[in-house]
């Protein structure tokens, strides 16, 4: 699964959001708790690795699993916590 690092926390530009075709990401900008929540996640059972959601990050924070850069391999964990994963 794909996996949003830290870059994102601050932004949540919610492009990503609306690039995934199987909605995954979240919370999206009209869910409860969206102005709370410090940064969007990508729920790792749903999502189907097709790569739409990156290039689209204005701020570079999606990244494949097998590509996530060591200092932030915390957030695999902390983007599937978020589903309760
Ligand atoms: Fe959604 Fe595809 Fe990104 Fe997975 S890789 S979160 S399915 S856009």
């Amino acid at each position: 699964a794909y996996v949003i690092a830290e870059p994102c926390i601050g932004t949540k530009d919610v492009a990503c959001v609306d690039a995934c075709p199987v909605d995954c990401i979240h919370p999206k900008k009209d869910e409860a708790g969206f102005g709370e929540i410090e940064q969007l996640y990508i729920d790792p059972v749903e999502c189907i690795d097709c790569g739409a959601c990156v290039p689209v990050c204005p701020v570079s924070a999606i990244f494949a699993a097998d590509d996530l850069p060591e200092k932030w391999a915390s957030f695999t964990d902390k983007n599937s916590a978020h589903f309760g994963r």
